[in-house]
């Protein structure tokens, strides 16, 4: 928001299609649960999700959160500067969930790879006794052999690598970007493999009749470069298209389908790729409470754009001071209205609090 010393947009834009993206940078006194675009994500379990960032340098064609220099649908992206508040969040929400083996997942809706302060946000997740875990989603676009070894040292256990083909021009084609180098991010798992104590877990998106033939190629070559230390060597995710996401021309496949075809492979190639929530170390945990129902009215501020056109971000003028209740919600209203809107108090009603996850809809305008 214009002028506040907690949230600042700075304009972007050497790159034509980013020309009208703005970075949203927090910087502190905002509200770290309520949004996908930052923060925290709690969906009851003992595994919590940080997302510092939603920048990404690729445009996979089937990224389901439509990332990256080819997204038209994006009109900003958020980066957490208030590492510290986003930490503290994290700490009173393990308190709160009194559980004493809690896995931190570093990923969003970009690369957390492009986080400026990613070194820094682990040791201190690393810090909190209750962490047993610190793994991370990531392309490993933006790392080297160096930024690897600070990460571990620092406290990263686990490296969740997509990796969709591992054929260099269909890789490329996948990932939208023609600089992809798939062979070169192979290099650096088998680095990390070697001479680290940290494991890698390989987590290709499965896009029917796109890279079928790449699935059990993926498969064998992390059986084979001793993926999986401690976890299943692969985890293959289902392409879902989704509301705003890119949408590939694929058939869709079942969750039947999708299984049977997973049951198959783990027969034909030994090894383990449906595994337990146990096995994934995933436990039900005390979930943070819904803050507002659905259809109720609140007062907010709004702070500035949303993630995608036609959306805002906004924070209730009432607030506890509490990272447990405090929310951040995202209003629906037309992109053209943003000089009216910034800055505004108005009245929103809660349409939408799944996950707590709050999206509304402005009573007044
Ligand atoms: S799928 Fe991941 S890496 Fe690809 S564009 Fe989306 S956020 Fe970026």
């Amino acid at each position: 928001m214009r002028g506040r010393p907690y949230l600042r947009g700075l304009a972007e834009g050497r790159r034509r299609e980013r020309a009208s993206r703005k970075i949203v940078r927090i910087c502190e006194d905002i509200p770290m649960i309520g949004t996908r675009a930052f923060g925290i994500v709690d969906m009851g379990t003992n595994i919590i999700e940080v997302r510092p960032t939603s920048l990404c340098p690729l445009s996979c064609i089937f990224c389901s959160v439509n990332a990256g220099p080819a997204s038209s649908l994006r009109w900003a992206e958020f980066v957490i500067e208030a590492v510290d508040t986003l930490v503290d969040a994290v700490r009173e929400l393990v308190l709160y969930k009194s559980c004493n083996s809690v896995e931190i997942h570093i990923d969003g809706m970009g690369e957390p790879g492009t986080y400026h302060r990613l070194t820094e946000l682990v040791q201190m997740l690393r810090e909190i006794p209750q962490v047993r875990t610190v793994s991370m989603q990531t392309r490993l676009v933006t790392f080297n052999e160096r930024k690897i070894l600070d990460l571990v040292d620092a406290g990263l256990d686990r490296f969740n690598v997509s990796v969709d083909a591992l054929d260099m021009d269909l890789a490329r084609v996948l990932s939208g970007t023609s600089w992809y180098n798939v062979e070169r991010v192979l290099e650096l798992v088998k680095f990390i493999i070697d001479n680290t104590r940290a494991d890698v877990v390989l987590t290709p998106v499965w896009v029917p009749t796109l890279n079928d033939d790449e699935i059990p190629k993926i498969i064998s070559w992390a059986v084979r470069n001793r993926l999986g230390k401690r976890f299943p060597p692969v985890l293959v995710q289902k392409y879902v298209p989704h509301k705003h996401g890119r949408k590939p021309r694929v058939p869709i496949m079942s969750w039947g389908e999708f299984f049977a075809k997973l049951r198959e492979l783990e027969r034909r190639l030994n090894v383990r790729l449906v595994p337990s929530s146990s096995e994934l170390g995933i436990e039900r945990t005390r979930p943070v409470p819904t803050t507002y129902r659905r259809g109720e009215v609140i007062r907010v501020e709004i702070l500035d754009r949303g993630i995608f056109l036609n959306e805002y971000v906004a924070v209730p003028v009432k607030r506890s001071g509490s990272p447990i209740t405090d929310r951040v919600i995202t209003v629906i209203a037309d992109s053209s209205l943003e000089n009216i809107l910034l800055g505004q108090r108005i009245r929103v009603e809660i349409i939408e609090n799944k996950n707590n996850i709050y999206i509304a809809r402005p009573v007044d305008f």
